[in-house]
């Protein structure tokens, strides 16, 4: 008998308590999707300014925001966000969401696996350390 899991994210991807979602984004995107995230309890979120190519190889942005670069990467935001599994599924939606144009050089999302988080200030692991105060978990078991 197959072993049915409570499991949102498809089974290619190893099983794992937290993922980090990282999503490589339009700049001038990033607001809308930090917003939205926002809106649905996610108060842990990290963003780098990067540069890259990929089908839209080296074109400029055509909505401004980012400025063409000598070696033809294009300026991207890449924001990671670590969840428990559970939460997957809803991050992923939301950023795309808030992220699409259905234009070339919308992004791309990755789903990676994370084998602990450490909160430095108090040493917490696992759990205690990814769940945030007035976050997701707190918010849905204030309205449970
Ligand atoms: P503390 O209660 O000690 O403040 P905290 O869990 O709220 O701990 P911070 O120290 O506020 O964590 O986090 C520092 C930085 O770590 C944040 O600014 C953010 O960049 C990053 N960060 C925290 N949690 C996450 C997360 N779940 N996913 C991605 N980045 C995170
Ligand atoms: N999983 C955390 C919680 O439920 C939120 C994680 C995050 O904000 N990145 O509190």
């Amino acid at each position: 008998l197959p072993v049915i899991r409570a499991q949102s994210s498809p089974d290619y991807v190893p099983d794992s308590k937290f993922y980090k979602v990282e999503a490589i984004l339009r700049p001038w995107r990033v607001s809308q999707v930090s917003s939205a995230l926002l809106k649905i309890g996610i108060r842990g979120v990290t963003v780098s300014d990067v540069r890259g190519f990929g089908a839209q190889g080296g074109s400029t942005e055509r909505h401004g925001g980012s400025e063409f670069t000598e070696d033809n990467f294009v300026a991207k935001v890449k924001m990671e966000i670590v969840v428990s599994k559970d939460q997957v599924e809803a991050v992923v939606d939301k950023i795309i969401e808030a992220a699409k144009t259905g234009e070339i050089g919308d992004g791309k999302i990755f789903v990676v696996p994370v084998s602990d988080v450490i909160r430095i200030r108090t040493g917490e692991r696992g759990e205690r350390a990814e769940k945030m105060t007035g976050g997701w978990s707190d918010q849905s078991s204030a309205a449970a």
